[in-house]
């Protein structure tokens, strides 16, 4: 009789486990659910070209690690790797651009990637994800990364830190990696046999070797953020400043900018983030993600832009094994902030963040759109309240609360978490 095992680099999640898994996936399904995520579920396989186009020719992914087939109709498939591809063309494919833009999703889900064996590296994994379609707006990209904090925060893994940076776009990226190019070139004799070959191809991977070798030269290399063009450095200056309101409601926030973060998929833009835990040595990334506004296009919609992020689910719930049991969040939507003017916005963006940390449910309405619209988004997300808040109500303090559901008028409230907080959950 043959002996027979699980495949190499997958697992089984025996019933004593159970409750670890559940717990994490529990909390992922909250969280998303109070900043307004929606789940999606996709195929476990798509056409080969998806990925193939979606995650990049010039990927280790597609170049070597994907688990593709020829079906008895003859069509080249693939197990999905990653989930943004998928999302992304469900996202055209069901015309999602017509409903209140972004699109928020998330999902929780089973992913294929022939990986040779290390420690924390399968080749079944299971991952959480979210979503972001249709607006490129920094305050997405901080809602986004907000959203990951607090749920590694949910989980109750502590020490953890943020990493940032911007890559720059179709517009000022080809000079970057040319000084890129030109930088590694001077240093060829010094960098791994892996950074020679990939030096033309794919300058940015160079950044992220992890060889010992490599790291001082990495180090001094030139920075993408020296080399963003008027439009990628006024998103990355707004993307800083946001970050930097969040520490009102996360004190222990602790952020930096690493200019050797460049995330492996080909298609980010501008905006890409990590989060590590304490301690953290190499693989062990928490989560992470970034913008990718030619995605879409790419696998043949209109230009759409998205962000995401995707965190490793066997990873963080070794982290919930190694811990005590702790509270997790509550569901449900309760406010929509609508804002006028950027001083709104930000004042907005972080008594969200405070209202959120408070329990409470909160969106902010898209940025830079009338009032009128904002209020339609408002409606169209079944919102309880409006918050209304322009230049008026930030000199007065006060704001304006305005009941969805009911036909009863609105009332003012001052412009702090606690009275926000008490006013929605009294009513
Ligand atoms: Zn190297
Ligand atoms: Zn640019």
């Amino acid at each position: 009789m043959p002996s027979f095992r699980a495949p190499r680099g997958t697992y089984d999640i025996l019933p004593g486990d159970q409750p670890y898994w559940s717990f994490a996936m529990r909390t992922a399904a909250e969280v998303a659910s109070r900043f307004g995520y929606g789940r999606i579920d996709t195929p476990v396989f798509e056409a080969t070209d998806l990925f193939e186009r979606g995650v990049g020719d010039a990927t280790d992914i597609v170049q070597k690690e994907m688990y593709t087939f020829e079906d008895h109709g003859g069509d080249s498939m693939t197990l999905r790797p990653e989930g943004t591809a998928g999302v992304c063309r469900a996202y055209i494919e069901h015309g999602l651009h017509n409903q209140p833009q972004p699109v928020r999703m998330y999902y929780q889900a089973n992913f294929f990637r022939y990986e040779r064996p290390q420690a924390g590296r399968f080749r079944q994994f299971s991952q959480f994800g979210v979503e972001a379609i249709g607006d490129g707006s920094p305050y997405v990209d901080v809602e986004v990364m907000e959203l990951g904090w607090s749920f590694v925060r949910a989980l109750n893994i502590s020490g953890a830190s943020l990493r940032v940076n911007s890559i720059g776009d179709s517009e000022c990226r080809p000079a970057y990696l040319d000084a890129l190019r030109d930088y590694y070139r001077d240093h060829i004799d010094d960098i791994c046999d892996d950074d020679r070959r990939r030096l033309e191809r794919a300058p940015l991977r160079l950044l992220d070797c992890k060889k010992s070798q490599c790291q001082s030269i990495g180090d001094t290399a030139p920075k993408s953020t020296d080399y963003l063009c008027n439009a990628c450095k006024a998103h990355w200056v707004l993307v800083l400043a946001l970050l930097e309101g969040l520490k009102e409601t996360y004190p222990d926030l602790d952020y930096y900018v690493d200019h050797r973060l460049v995330r492996g998929l080909d298609y980010y833009t501008r905006t890409v983030f990590e989060i590590e835990p304490e301690n953290a040595a190499g693989q062990s990334t928490l989560l992470g993600g970034g913008r990718y506004d030619g995605l879409i296009e790419e696998i043949g919609g209109q230009p759409t832009p998205g962000i995401g992020f995707a965190s490793g689910l066997d990873r963080l719930v070794a982290h919930v094994k190694s811990q005590e049991d702790f509270e997790s969040p509550e569901i449900g939507p309760d406010v929509v902030i609508v804002h006028l003017g950027e001083a709104a916005g930000r004042r907005g963006a972080s008594l969200a963040a405070g209202l959120r940390a408070a329990g409470v449910a909160v969106l902010v309405a898209p940025a830079g759109r009338s009032m009128r619209a904002q209020m339609r988004y408002s409606n169209a997300l079944n919102a309880r309240y409006a918050l209304i808040i322009g230049d008026r109500e930030l000199e007065s303090g006060e704001g304006s609360l305005r009941p969805l559901q009911e036909d009863s008028g609105q009332a003012g409230v001052s412009l702090d978490v606690e009275a926000i907080a008490r006013a929605v959950r009294g009513a």
